[in-house]
């Protein structure tokens, strides 16, 4: 049997919409793919799978396959071009272990899909398994005593923040509410109150996941530190199932507040530029950001000469006290182009819940996504000067922002016992987003343009938001030389026949 043929059949009688692009110039890799590997299309027979899995096993030839594909993708932009031959959403620890063995003994690779937030969509591979941790939904303990909380990856950072913050704890969980714990930790974990608190992943202290011989282990700094440190950064190229972490946890500092400035767009130079020069004389408890978007309704007519565009800066400050919250954001005082300002507000008291409220207003759902965030060491004005003509055809949904460090440590160092090692003076870059399909070709131009323009300033990429699908280059990018040497060597000492799909398998 010419199993390229039975692949492509398959595909056709479900019915998927694939573009001619998988259907014409896919079957000659698809075909290699699969004869690479022993599972050779339509020859695994899932009978005995389907039998010793508590949760669901679905394939091509079931009428619901789609829809485990494409229902938990955040991003409406998705590939058509890459489909797993089998997903099983699992319901405990042992499905995912025998998921694993399976795959094993039948020559499939393995990929995981955790809260499908991953904007280039790595959980869409060509072929294989996809272990689906959708179920995996609980916030297992809370122990206050020890500051650890034990979570399954499928908890959202504004349920775990809201879980910890009723007990006066807190996790430095990413932005945006509806993220989960799952790929957000593999990352490095872009965090609030990042200054004191440090990335995601320097919190946390254990997890324990399936290897790819199929067995559960722990893993911390003391056992399996191999993993530990892999897990802690290697993000879509992570050779491990994880099914829960362990988490150390901060008391929530009592007085959250923010500053929040509107600029005509024009000012968006002159603002990188004092903004670049104060950060490493603000306290690290300020989280700061200067953004470009489309103005709020109030401010729309004054934006119209800019297309609608505004520059916004946000100062948020994670204090102990009123006081604090007034001398920390004091600087902000002496702005120099203050007298532009279209409109503020100052020390507004805030809670996690109206920080996520607020981000999710700014990052929504239900769009079309092309997402490129990377650090930079330059300074903030020479960005935003060479960006500030293309942001005024930016799309009305995009964010265009950077997260300028705070501190007199700037840049920090990136903890040396994880993958995750990239660093530097800002964070950020743009958040292209648009509704419409037939808008697509218009946004990626606009969105590839824009990172063209930031190339000079660009000292690396995140791993986890950056198209590492696309441009291979932006994963290896996303780590110190050293690094990413020793997560292929890892691979290749704990997965030396290639269970899970490394960064670049199978996308093409
Ligand atoms: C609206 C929005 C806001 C965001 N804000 C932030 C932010 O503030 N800070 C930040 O750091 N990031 C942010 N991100 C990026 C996000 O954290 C990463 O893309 C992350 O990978 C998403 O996790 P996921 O579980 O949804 O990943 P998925 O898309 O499900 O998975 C991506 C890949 O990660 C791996 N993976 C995921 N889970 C596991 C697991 N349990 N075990 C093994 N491998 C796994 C797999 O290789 C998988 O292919 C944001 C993303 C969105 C959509």
């Amino acid at each position: 049997v010419n199993n390229s043929t039975v692949t492509r059949r398959r595909f056709l009688a479900n019915g998927l919409a694939l573009t001619s692009t998988i259907l014409v110039g896919g079957t000659a890799v698809h075909g290699k793919e699969f004869l690479a590997s022993k599972a050779a299309g339509s020859s695994v027979d899932f009978s005995a799978l389907r039998k010793d899995i508590k949760g669901t096993v679905v394939t091509a030839a079931d009428p619901e396959f789609k829809k485990f594909a494409y229902d938990t993708l955040w991003n409406r932009l998705r590939p058509s071009n890459r489909l797993p031959q089998v997903i099983v959403r699992v319901a405990n620890d042992q499905d995912a272990i025998t998921a694993v063995k399976f795959a094993k003994a039948n020559g499939l690779k393995v990929v995981v899909r955790g809260g499908g937030h991953n904007w280039c969509v790595p959980s869409l591979r060509k072929g294989g398994m996809m272990v689906d941790l959708t179920n995996l939904t609980k916030v297992l303990s809370i122990d206050t005593e020890k500051r650890i909380a034990v979570t399954e990856p499928i908890v959202s950072n504004r349920e775990i923040m809201k879980a910890l913050n009723a007990k006066g704890f807190s996790y430095p969980t990413g932005h945006c509410p509806p993220v989960k714990m799952s790929g957000y930790l593999l990352s490095g974990g872009m965090a609030w109150n990042q200054g004191v608190w440090g990335p995601g992943v320097g919190s946390v202290e254990a997890i324990e996941l399936v290897t790819p011989d199929g067995e559960l282990i722990k893993a911390t700094r003391e056992e399996h530190e191999d993993y530990f440190w892999a897990a802690r950064g290697a993000g879509c190229g992570f050779f491990g199932i994880a099914l829960r972490y362990h988490l150390k946890l901060y008391p929530t500092p009592k007085n959250i507040a923010g500053n929040v400035y509107y600029f005509p767009l024009d000012q968006v130079g002159p603002l990188g530029g004092w903004l670049s020069s104060l950060a490493p004389k603000l306290s690290p408890k300020i989280e700061l950001s200067l953004f470009v978007v489309t103005a709020p309704a109030n401010l729309a007519e004054k934006c119209k000469k800019d297309n609608g565009k505004i520059a916004m800066v946000t100062a948020t400050v994670f204090a102990e006290s009123e006081e604090e919250v007034r001398t920390k954001l004091k600087p902000f005082d002496d702005c120099p182009v203050i007298d532009k300002c279209l409109e503020k507000s100052i020390h507004t008291p805030l809670t996690f819940e109206q920080l996520f409220d607020s981000s999710g207003e700014l990052w929504p759902g239900d769009m079309r996504n092309q997402v490129d965030a990377i650090f930079s060491m330059a300074n903030l004005k020479d960005m935003m000067e060479a960006t500030k003509e293309h942001c005024l055809t930016m799309s009305p949904q995009s964010v265009f922002m950077f997260a300028i460090f705070t501190g007199p440590a700037v840049p920090v160092k990136p903890a040396a016992d994880a993958a995750f090692s990239m660093t530097g003076k800002l964070y950020g870059g743009p958040w292209t987003m648009w509704k419409d399909v037939k808008d697509d070709a218009a946004n990626i131009k606009w969105h590839l343009k824009c990172v063209e323009l930031m190339k000079p300033y660009i000292s690396g990429h995140y791993v986890s938001e950056t198209d590492t699908v696309q441009f291979p280059d932006y994963a290896k990018n996303s780590f110190s030389t050293k690094n990413w040497a020793k997560i292929a060597e890892l691979r290749k000492k704990y997965d030396p026949h290639g269970i899970f799909f490394a960064y670049f398998d199978g996308l093409n």
